[in-house]
């Protein structure tokens, strides 16, 4: 299970597609969609993703329908 964020650029490495507000989880090239959550991935890189792209996580059991309560606030 990743643990979620709402999206946030300053949370994602400089010069990540985070950062500059893509989507990392379907790659800049392939998505043009805007990032609308920030998140771990089972790697432990940061990953930003769109609506599409939580969807997809969702239904994959693989986040939580409402955002993680314990991994905090941005920052
Ligand atoms: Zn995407």
């Amino acid at each position: 299970m990743f643990q979620t964020r709402p999206f946030d650029p300053a949370w994602h490495a400089p010069s990540s597609d985070g950062r500059r507000g893509h989507c990392s989880w379907h790659g800049r090239g392939s998505c043009g969609g805007a990032p609308v959550v920030s998140f771990l991935d089972d790697l432990g890189y940061r990953q930003s993703g769109c609506e599409r792209a939580l969807d997809e996580l969702r239904g994959r059991g693989l986040v939580h329908q409402q955002r993680d309560p314990d991994f905090g606030e941005v920052g």
